[in-house]
């Protein structure tokens, strides 16, 4: 199958280009590079040994997504295009929806225009909300999100979900994601945040390589065993497999399907943090300092129904989560801007 990945040049989406393209899958990508750098397409193509066409282009311009569609057979795509950091959408929601939530109706569009029948979107473990018990399943209702990024993703799953039913020839797959981390084995493709971190693994890298001086743990008087949060984390390899599978579901199947994809066991930021360490051999500094707004003490998926429906599973350990997190640093301080 030919496949676009709008967003594809980006953490997610380049480990699920390498991982479509090692199954025999094409490519095609697009990407306004906003949080990403050209540079992660070229290594796709050095990793995978196969050519890699790629747009740089807004997914919002709808000439440019339907030039793209008139240019390439595309049978499935995926929408990995969007704005993700929770902190910077509290202060510029405007952005957050317009880029969102636009990037979304214009693919749909674009896709009706050419027939375009399949799409697979990046959604979120966010979309639970604040009220749902955990571990998440898929037949939850959405809860109430705590910051406009939830929103846009709970916003997005529903335009999708309208869309799906209004047109029985079309196929959702909606893959809601716990916390995604570590990176390609060869170390050649990995996490480049802009800036200063949000999420804990690049920081936690970035203190281990000597960019950052000590991780701040974010509250140590949760009711979780140590006190500090749990969270879900998956292998980002992991991911890009779900994506194969999901891909491959969509071209068989009609209407709207979820799937959590996560791997059910939840670890603490310090036991994170120790993992780390273990695995690279490099002390982490960190203190404790007071909780973040918004976080949720802990949550994890309830991976059940990918394994049932799908037949994926996640099967990478969170040392290897760990290994391959430090490979990409150590080998690209500075990211891609090296
Ligand atoms: P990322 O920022 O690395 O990748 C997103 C890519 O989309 C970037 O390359 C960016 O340049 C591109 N992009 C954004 N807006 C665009 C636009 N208008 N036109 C063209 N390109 C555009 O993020 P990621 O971690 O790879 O996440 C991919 C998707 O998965 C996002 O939608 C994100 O919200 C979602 N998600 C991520 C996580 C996570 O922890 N990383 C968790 C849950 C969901
Ligand atoms: N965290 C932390 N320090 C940091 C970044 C994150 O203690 O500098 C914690 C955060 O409070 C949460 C966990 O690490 O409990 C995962 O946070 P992240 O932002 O990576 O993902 P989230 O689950 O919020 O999407």
């Amino acid at each position: 199958m030919l496949v676009l990945l709008a967003g594809g040049a980006g953490y997610i989406g380049s480990h699920t280009a390498v991982q479509l393209l090692d199954a025999g899958h094409d490519v095609v990508i697009v990407d306004n590079y906003s949080n990403s750098s050209p540079e992660a397409v070229k290594r796709i193509a050095e990793i995978t040994g196969r050519p890699v066409r790629a747009y740089e282009a807004d997914v919002k311009d709808r000439d440019a997504v339907s030039r793209i569609m008139q240019e390439n057979s595309i049978d499935c795509v995926i929408h990995f295009a969007g704005l993700k950091a929770v902190g910077e959408s509290v202060r510029k929601p405007i952005e957050y929806y317009r880029n969102n939530i636009d990037t979304t109706l214009t693919l749909l569009e674009c896709m009706n225009e050419h027939g375009v029948r399949n799409i697979v979107f990046s959604s979120s473990a966010t979309v639970y909300g604040e009220e749902n018990p955990y571990p998440y399943i898929e037949t939850m209702r959405r809860g109430s999100c705590s910051n406009p990024y939830g929103w846009t993703k709970y916003m997005m799953e529903q335009i999708l979900e309208d869309a799906a039913k209004a047109d029985p020839e079309l196929s959702v797959v909606l893959l809601r994601y716990f916390n995604p981390i570590g990176a390609h084995a060869s170390g050649r493709i990995g996490e480049d945040p802009q800036g200063i971190p949000n999420n804990l693994m690049p920081y936690v890298s970035q203190v281990a390589v000597g960019r950052r001086d000590h991780l701040t743990v974010f509250g140590n008087d949760y009711p979780t065993p140590d006190g500090t949060c749990r969270r879900d984390y998956i292998h980002v390899m992991d991911l890009a497999d779900g994506h194969v599978k999901a891909v491959e579901f969509a071209a068989r199947n009609k209407g709207t399907e979820v799937f959590n994809l996560g791997t059910g066991t939840p670890y603490s930021v310090v036991e994170i943090v120790e993992a780390f360490e273990r695995n690279s051999g490099v002390p982490v500094k960190y203190e404790f300092g007071p909780r973040r707004d918004g976080d949720l003490a802990e949550f994890w998926a309830n991976a059940d129904k990918a394994r049932e429906v799908l037949g994926w599973t996640a099967s990478r350990t969170l040392d290897e989560m760990c290994r391959d997190s430090w490979n990409w640093q150590k080998q690209n301080p500075e990211g891609y801007g090296n």
